[in-house]
């Protein structure tokens, strides 16, 4: 089985498009694993909902997806986050809404626990230190975790007990052992890591690896439709940059 694993979309039609062509000439998938964060920020809420639950889809919610369908109040978000998912809130109907209402804080599908931000605090806690990957790991019952929130890729192994950080290198695919693993596949329409392609993953279960793929996209296109919509300016801007 082949999961295309995706995390914080936020909204980026253009990006999440251009990540399942790339992943078709990769060899394609048969489900989508979704971190959640599928909403916020960007233009396209409502469709980039809709696109992916075309597939076999799991997805677990982020904390812009609760804020969207009104679960948390963003009162917790910077401005311009919160005014984007204000802004977001008004472009879902009922159904989306009830959607993003319906998705689990956490999922597991053996050997992977799925997350948006950490096991000890799902839709609040950054895993992206040694104290929050032990809180992880501490309460992990499989062997791997996969996390997103940060928008940071990266694979955090648990050697003799303690979390160690590594790249996750796109040139070189992550084999699934004896090691406990926790494994961020980057962001799909907000990429934080000083390079604005969109990033992602697939996971192949047969062969017991994961692979991290990134991809170019019309960034221009997005940040038209973001304009168009009065979103803030620091989020169109950040899309140039991967920041
Ligand atoms: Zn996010």
């Amino acid at each position: 089985m082949r999961a295309l694993i995706l995390s914080d979309i936020h909204a980026n039609l253009e990006a999440l498009e251009a990540v399942f062509v790339d992943a078709q000439s990769w060899g394609g998938f048969d489900a989508i694993w979704c971190l959640g964060d599928t909403v916020g920020y960007g233009p396209d809420p409502a469709a980039c909902i809709e696109r992916i639950r075309e597939f076999d889809l799991v997805a677990v919610a982020g904390n812009h997806d609760a804020a969207a369908a009104g679960l948390i109040d963003a009162s917790d978000f910077n401005d311009d986050a919160k005014a984007a998912a204000k802004w977001t809130a008004g472009q879902l109907d009922a159904e989306q809404r009830d959607f993003l209402t319906s998705l689990p804080l956490v999922s597991v599908q053996e050997p992977f626990t799925l997350v948006h931000g950490s096991l000890r605090d799902p839709i609040v806690e950054y895993l992206l230190d040694r104290d929050s990957a032990m809180g992880t790991l501490a309460l992990l019952e499989t062997s791997y975790c996969l996390v997103g929130h940060s928008h940071i890729p990266f694979v955090c192994r648990e050697v003799q007990g303690e979390p160690g950080f590594v790249d996750f290198s796109e040139d070189e695919p992550v084999a699934l052992g004896d090691e406990r693993l926790i494994i961020n596949p980057g962001s799909v329409g907000q990429p934080r890591d000083r390079d604005p392609r969109p990033s992602y993953a697939i996971c192949d279960t047969t062969d017991n690896v994961i692979d991290r793929y990134r991809v170019t996209y019309n960034i221009a296109k997005t940040q038209e439709k973001m304009r168009a919509a009065a979103l803030p300016a620091h989020l169109i801007d950040r899309l140039n940059h991967g920041l």
